[in-house]
């Protein structure tokens, strides 16, 4: 029977889990060179100020959606869907939402899968195209929090995420889909990164 090794970074306080030991130290690694506290501290230390080389500040206030895609009359009723639905980004939804990051981690507990999307679970309410709700098992985004920003696509060392098209979202028309969401290696850089705090990282069977 395996046993799980854990790893608190001594910098953020994340918990990186694993029964294989190899994999764990290399998890620490990763997780080590992409910590942003870690690496707050380290800039702080040396005082280094920003150049114009490094990545641009990210403009945190969403523009207010184009009135043209605003319908006129909001419905209050997103569309009810079951667990084994394909999930399709071309509705005719009336529901737009655009909502202010973090994730709520207690997601899972609040609300159900309303099918999925290429193996990829989602979460309701959503009414497409306005309102996506939250995508993901164990890599989870909130597609209504999302603004495309796209730091998790560069950080994520193992490639587990591409861009998928939702035209008529308010937040952003494209989002950050984990399609090799089983590849994850759990080293927290997405999560870490985004700057709406859209990612939620779940450990194996959390
Ligand atoms: S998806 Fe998994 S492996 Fe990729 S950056 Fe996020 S936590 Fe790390």
């Amino acid at each position: 029977m395996s046993t799980v090794v854990e790893y608190v970074c001594p910098d953020c306080g994340t918990l990186l889990m694993h029964d294989n030991p190899i994999t764990l130290e290399s998890m620490k690694d990763v997780h080590s060179q992409l910590c942003a506290v870690k690496r707050q501290r380290s800039i702080a230390a040396l005082s280094v100020k920003p150049t114009a080389t490094q990545r641009p500040s990210v403009n945190y206030v969403q523009k207010a959606a184009d009135p043209a895609m605003v319908p006129k009359s909001i419905s209050q009723t997103a569309t009810t869907l079951d667990a084994n639905t394909t999930i399709s980004l071309s509705g005719t939804g009336t529901n737009y939402s655009k909502a202010e990051g973090p994730i709520d981690a207690d997601f899972k507990s609040k609300r159900q899968t309303v099918g999925t999307f290429k193996g990829i679970k989602v979460w309701g309410p959503i009414d497409p195209p306005g309102q996506l709700g939250i995508w993901g098992t164990q890599v989870t985004v909130d597609y209504d929090i999302c603004i495309a920003d796209g730091a998790c696509i560069e950080a994520c060392p193992v490639n587990v995420y591409e861009w998928l098209d939702t035209p008529g979202h308010p937040a952003s028309e494209k989002k950050t889909f984990m399609a090799r969401e089983k590849d994850c290696i759990f080293c927290m850089a997405c999560e870490n990164v985004c700057p709406p705090q859209a990612i939620k990282i779940f450990q194996k069977g959390a």
